[in-house]
């Protein structure tokens, strides 16, 4: 029996053979290069002679390389073309697949050689990247409990089951509550100020749950149009206070203890492995480093911040003081927003879509990508695709050297997951002399093409595009030696850099001429529309930093110190919330309980990431804006000391080898028109 997944790919630039890849191909595979990887680690415990970087590390770091290989091929088809049979595969090898990584993290021998390299680093003449390696893999032992006496082993491992039993109950209850609400409506008045695709939506639901009228959730598609739109304000507090209440009434979803114990548990775990707090743990890891830099960070902010949601927040009351609102509530909020926006820019999304044809914008991205880093993009159709609405591109530099092979796939259907994102099918690194390239893919859900009409994005759709881009241009570029080190490979917190930063240049009047062009007429995109989009985008600027800083501090405080001595979810909250609050608080409602960021997935003590990028990328672009934003060197340097080294050095100086300096609020406060 011969499997595909398990030969070498005998295919144009080894991609991936879709066409004779089956399903019943993929647990085999996995069991066979789990077995293999285990045979490569026994191999390097199992060597007699002395330890050195290169029979430990190096050797350590390279096996795995077919199990690497089937996993980014199967869990990328799970995100974007599963099926009942796949998620079923995915149940089985999932747990296979953790079993494995605790067996290497949890493999003395392995551990006792990284820690005797470890030890003697400073004789071993590393290099930044060979230094990198040796810390990352040390501390991954560390960080997971290599260290501790089997006591402490065992009470680590006790924690963890706990943990991960505690998320997966809140992501239940969260869910349990949200499904558990629904507002029916069949009067039709009551609709009122509703757009008619929302009606449309709400009157499907309703069809689904056999009613009649229509019926609207706390799911986002019908949540958050119902909020921007609907004017019977009874009903809009109805659907905030449902909202805002999810896993906090009286009932068995209620999630106030569990928070209460993941936080505890946290706590107890950081501790153990010898840090003041949960935070102080994953700080350790980012580029922010400490509680007290992301804590300075969040409150620098706050106050730069402060006066202009204060002044936003008096303009938005006294426009619906109108309306007849003598004090504007949380229900209010979306709604008057969106009612002022439409009066200070009257600029329609259906106005700007014409401008923005797919194909045009991807054009857009890719001269963009050539003008700043020398990249060309070949549609090829050599290259087998795992579903026909994907097109393949060949990337050179323009002196035709082979850069990656890039996979777009832009339209949603059944078996694809919501969003977008940036993957790879393969990783880039370096061995025997030859730079492996990647072979990258981004996924999107834009609006598909009719009979009659292109493909047309909104606006928001064509920074998305841009924003997965330039997650792209990190894997493509990526030119490290170790693949745990390459491309997207880099603390949490920095990773949404290259991203962000592209995302500028869908503001700028200067690359918006080069693709924003009419689809029918081929106009250029009128100057006054380039100007609204500017000055729309920092619309409520202030009040909606407000809202984000509000997150990373109630993180911050959750997080970053010790919690045994809280004991009520609703007034630690209340307390943590105290300079961030414009509008009054709802006694019924509570953040923290729903709040599964920080307590369901992976962003405990990282919600400030958020705004720490945006920090980021603002500093980065304003050296684009001083020195022209298709100045070569610039972007040169930007590609040579970021995308190309990925995470082989720490990224705060990796970040001042291309700014020549840190980075600091300012242009972001600039940017936002909060600097006054
Ligand atoms: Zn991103």
């Amino acid at each position: 029996m011969s499997n595909p997944l398990l030969q070498i790919f005998d295919t144009p630039f080894s991609t991936a053979p879709f066409s004779k890849i089956k399903n019943e191909h993929f647990k085999p595979a996995f069991i066979e290069a789990i077995k293999i990887a285990q045979e490569e680690i026994d191999t390097i415990t199992g060597n007699t002679k002395v330890p050195t970087f290169e029979n430990t590390l190096e050797a350590l770091e390279f096996t795995g390389d077919k199990l690497d290989r089937i996993s980014s091929i199967f869990f990328n088809l799970n995100s974007a073309e599963t099926s009942d049979e796949i998620q079923k595969i995915a149940q089985e090898v999932s747990p296979m697949l953790t079993e494995f990584a605790n067996d290497v993290r949890l493999n003395e021998q392995l551990y006792k050689r990284v820690q005797l390299m470890y030890d003697i680093k400073d004789e071993l003449n590393l290099t930044t990247e060979q230094d990198t390696l040796l810390t990352n893999k040390y501390k991954s032992f560390v960080r997971n409990g290599a260290n501790l006496n089997e006591v402490d082993k065992e009470t680590l491992r006790t924690i963890d089951t706990q943990l991960s039993k505690l998320k997966l109950n809140f992501g239940e209850n969260v869910l349990a509550e949200t499904n558990a609400f629904e507002l029916h409506i069949i009067d039709e008045t009551q609709l009122k100020g509703l757009p008619d695709s929302t009606i449309e939506a709400a009157k499907m639901v309703a069809k689904q749950k056999d009613k009649k009228g229509w019926v609207f959730t706390l799911d986002y598609p019908s949540y958050v149009p119902f909020m921007t739109y609907a004017s019977d304000r009874t009903l809009r507090k109805k659907m905030a206070i449902a909202f805002g209440a999810k896993a906090f009434q009286n009932n068995k979803h209620n999630n106030q203890q569990i928070v209460l114990d993941l936080v505890k548990l946290r706590h107890q775990r950081a501790h153990l492995l010898g840090y003041n707090s949960h935070a102080h743990f994953v700080l350790e890891e980012r580029m922010a480093e400490s509680t007290k830099n992301v804590t300075d960070f969040l409150g620098d902010l706050l106050v730069k911040a402060t006066p202009a949601a204060k002044q936003e927040f008096e303009t938005l009351s006294n426009f619906a003081k109108k309306d007849g609102i003598d004090q504007l509530e949380k229900w209010d909020s979306a709604y008057y927003s969106e009612k002022l926006k439409k009066k200070l820019f009257n600029l329609e999304e259906e106005q700007l879509k014409p401008y923005f044809k797919l194909e045009n914008v991807l054009k857009g991205v890719f001269s963009v990508s050539n003008k700043l880093f020398d990249l060309k993009f070949e549609e090829v159709f050599n290259i087998e695709k795992y579903h026909e609405d994907v097109t393949t591109y060949k990337v050179t530099d323009t002196s035709g050297e082979y850069i990656a092979i890039l996979y777009a796939d832009f339209f949603p259907r059944k078996g694809k997951r919501n969003g977008a994102w940036m993957t790879s099918f393969k990783g880039q690194w370096q061995k025997d002399g030859e730079n492996s390239r990647p072979h990258i893919s981004i996924v999107c859900n834009f609006t598909k093409p009719t009979e009659t009409k292109p493909s047309l994005l909104t606006f928001n759709e064509v920074t998305t595009l841009f924003h997965e881009f330039g997650h792209a241009l990190h894997g493509m570029l990526a030119n490290t030696i170790y693949p745990s080190l390459s491309g997207t490979n880099v603390h949490w917190d920095f990773v949404e850099l290259p991203s962000q930063l592209l995302e500028n240049w869908c503001y700028e009047k200067e690359s918006l001429s080069l693709f924003a062009k009419h689809f029918e007429t081929n106009e250029p995109i009128p100057m006054d529309f380039i100007e609204k989009i500017k000055s729309s985008a920092n619309f409520l600027e202030g009040m909606q930093t407000l809202r984000q800083l509000s997150f990373g501090i109630l993180d911050m405080n959750w997080h970053g110190k010790d919690p045994s001595e809280i004991e009520n979810v609703k007034e630690f909250e209340l307390l943590a919330f105290k300079n961030t609050q414009l509008f009054p608080d709802v006694a019924e409602n509570c953040m923290s309980t729903s709040f599964s960021h920080i307590f369901q997935g992976g962003y405990s003590s990282g919600y400030y990431s958020y705004k720490w990028a945006e920090v980021l990328d603002a500093d980065a672009f304003a050296l684009f804006l001083e020195k022209g934003i298709f100045n070569k060197e610039i972007a040169q340097k930007f590609k040579a000391t970021i995308l190309s080294k990925g995470g082989t050095n720490n990224p705060m100086e990796l970040y001042v080898n291309f700014r020549g300096k840190k980075p600091n609020n300012s242009a972001l406060l600039k940017r936002a028109g909060l600097l006054k």
